[in-house]
């Protein structure tokens, strides 16, 4: 993997060009990985029961309950996509519970270990940034990925 520091937004396509042609949106591929990877990361922890057991509280729930919940906050590039850093989580932790992270390490820990967390966490400050190219192979990886795992486990 090739981390890079910071640099300048890009900028979005205008919507017509200077004679006046009309210029085709880019599609939004970060959307599209992020809805993919999500469903990879809730098809993953789903239990053969069809149920997930939430990283943070450790309830039980039926598997259309579950989220995909950060570890580290999804604005950080460098770890939005990371698998380690994302697991199943129950709504209530996710969305009311700001993360529930001081659980959410907890369950990494019982999870992965303590010194694969502590490596997840220095990735935090690092800048990562995707091309187009990587956007559209991850797309498909985890599309292709889902729907193995959806014919596995029968959801
Ligand atoms: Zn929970």
């Amino acid at each position: 993997m090739i981390y890079k520091r910071k640099k300048k937004k890009e900028k979005p396509l205008p919507l017509f060009d200077r004679m006046g042609v009309t210029v085709k949106k880019k599609p939004d591929l970060k959307a599209k990985l992020d809805k993919e990877f999500s469903l990879f990361i809730r098809l993953r922890d789903a239990m053969p029961n069809g149920c997930f057991r939430c990283i943070s509280c450790g309830h039980i729930k039926p598997f259309e309950q579950a989220d995909n919940g950060h570890y580290i906050n999804r604005q950080h590039m460098s770890t939005r996509f990371d698998e380690m850093n994302c697991n199943a989580q129950c709504r209530k932790c996710n969305r009311f519970m700001e993360g529930n992270i001081q659980n959410y390490r907890k369950g990494l820990i019982a999870k992965y270990g303590e010194q694969k967390v502590i490596l997840l966490e220095a990735k935090q400050g690092i800048t990562r940034k995707y091309s187009d190219f990587e956007y559209e192979q991850l797309i498909k990886y985890y599309k292709a990925l889902n729907k193995k795992l959806k014919k596995e486990k029968e959801i």
